[in-house]
């Protein structure tokens, strides 16, 4: 009996373009790679592999994109969370200096593969700004974008008027923009490039949890809750914030902490005309960061929440709070949406690939930055599987180091989300 995992109730899920068919793994089969997950990384790294040739099984618990990929912000963000020169401080210069490159790359990787294989995701490079939430961090952004156009990177920086002008928001001390990010309609992007994944020859099934992967002779044997398989010489963990108990140790390396996003109801044309007016994206400096666009005339606003699961519209209540804060011309509109997702936060805030056994890979944790990122390490570490020597990693192979105290991470998450909420009341 196949139980799906049925999509969470979300903007996005309500105007996302139609699901691909994609019924669960109907028989054992054999493939060169199985790859476990269907968001951007497996989705990527799987149409890369099927455009080169190589037969590809896909294996996903609810459908593509029914993970972070199908409910995040739609930011397509440049960089991690690290700045380029701590990138080069923390992997030397000639590593650093790649990484810097891929990372500041990533969202031109996205807007190519929109426009290569035709995905309807709504796509914009409109541009992202990172407003100055505290004076103080006036000196950081200006440093920030400073590293990135002495790499030649299209960005300005923006005192307080121009921040007041672009976001509409008459709370931030300056800030930046950087013209290489812009937005998508993230559900629908992850279904399309699952389409593309199918049209390249991709066998791409929703519904099929993988339950136990083991070795069997040369190969890997997936074996899904009900019952079918596949073996395959290579494997490919790309569960991200989803990961469970499949591989031994790897869900204990990354912090899979809850983000949540409210939709305002559609705003009036005058009121619309005073938010994000130019169709910016943002997210700003704080500890616990507020990240805001528009999609279809309503502000969707995303900031972390209560660690546990969300238990109804009560868990909301701060972002709908702070949407009158940012925006005073907004205070008291009802909200018509509310959805979570989980984001993978490592250690160092970096993310981590692993190759933990002879053809199994796994690479995680992109601190909330994924949509151009996991894109991109999809994308690279598919290629570096079919020519190493021609495709080097971005990021070392490390082993799988679980964050210690692991099982108590509830109770230092929630701890070190109080100590970052009054670091900014005070910051204010
Ligand atoms: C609310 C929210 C807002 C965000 N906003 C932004 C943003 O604006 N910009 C940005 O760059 N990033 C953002 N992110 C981060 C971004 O969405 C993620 O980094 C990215 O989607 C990760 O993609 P992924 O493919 O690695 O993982 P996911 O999309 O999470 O996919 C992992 C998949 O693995 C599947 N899975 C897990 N275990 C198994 C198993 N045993 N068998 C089968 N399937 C399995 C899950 O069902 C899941 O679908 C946000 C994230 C969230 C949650």
């Amino acid at each position: 009996m196949v139980h799906a995992l049925p999509l969470p109730p979300s903007l996005w899920a309500a105007t996302a373009r139609p699901a691909p068919e994609t019924p669960p793994l109907d028989a054992s089969r054999q493939a060169d790679v199985a790859i476990v997950g269907a968001g951007y990384s497996g989705l990527a790294a799987a149409l890369q592999l099927a455009q080169a040739g190589i037969s590809v099984v896909v294996l996903e618990a609810g459908e593509p994109g029914w993970g972070a990929s199908g409910r995040n912000g739609g930011q397509v963000i440049p960089g991690l969370k690290h700045d380029p020169d701590e990138l080069v401080a923390m992997f030397g210069t000639e590593a650093g200096e790649h990484l810097v490159r891929v990372a500041g790359g990533a969202p031109a990787v996205v807007f190519d593969l929109i426009a290569r294989h035709r995905i309807e995701c709504e796509a914009r490079r409109c541009g992202w700004i990172q407003p100055a939430f505290a004076a103080a961090d006036v000196a950081a952004t200006t440093r920030r974008a400073e590293q990135w156009q002495r790499r030649g990177a299209a960005i300005t920086v923006l005192d307080r008027d121009s921040v007041r002008r672009l976001t509409g928001s008459p709370v931030y001390h300056g800030g930046w923009i950087d013209r290489r990010a812009g937005s998508v309609q993230p559900l629908s992007y992850a279904r399309g490039l699952a389409r593309a994944a199918q049209k390249a020859g991709a066998l791409v099934c929703g519904g099929s949890r993988v339950t136990a992967l083991t070795r069997d002779g040369a190969r890997w044997k997936l074996t899904t809750g009900h019952g079918a398989t596949v073996a395959a010489e290579r494997v490919l963990l790309a569960t991200n914030g989803y990961t469970d108990a499949l591989w031994p140790r790897l869900r204990q390396t990354v912090i899979a902490a809850n983000s949540f996003q409210v939709a305002t109801r559609r705003l009036p044309d005058k009121v619309l005309r005073t938010v994000l007016p130019q169709g910016h994206v943002a997210s700003d400096t704080r500890k616990l960061l507020l990240y805001y666009r528009l999609h279809q005339g309503r502000l969707i606003m995303g900031g972390r929440g209560p660690f546990r699961e969300p238990a109804g519209p009560r868990d909301y209540r701060h972002l709908e709070t702070v949407i009158g804060i940012l925006f005073p011309q907004l205070k008291g509109t009802r909200c018509e949406f509310y959805w979570s997702g989980r984001v993978a936060l490592t250690r160092d805030h970096v993310p981590h690939m692993h190759q933990p056994a002879p053809g199994v890979s796994a690479f995680l944790g992109y601190q909330g930055r994924g949509v151009a990122m996991a894109t991109t390490l999809g994308i690279l570490v598919a290629k570096n599987l079919i020519s190493p020597a021609d495709n080097p990693l971005p990021l070392p192979i490390t082993d799988i180091r679980p964050i210690p105290l692991h099982a108590l991470h509830r109770i230092y998450a929630t701890a070190l989300l109080q100590m970052y909420r009054v670091k900014d009341y005070v910051r204010r």
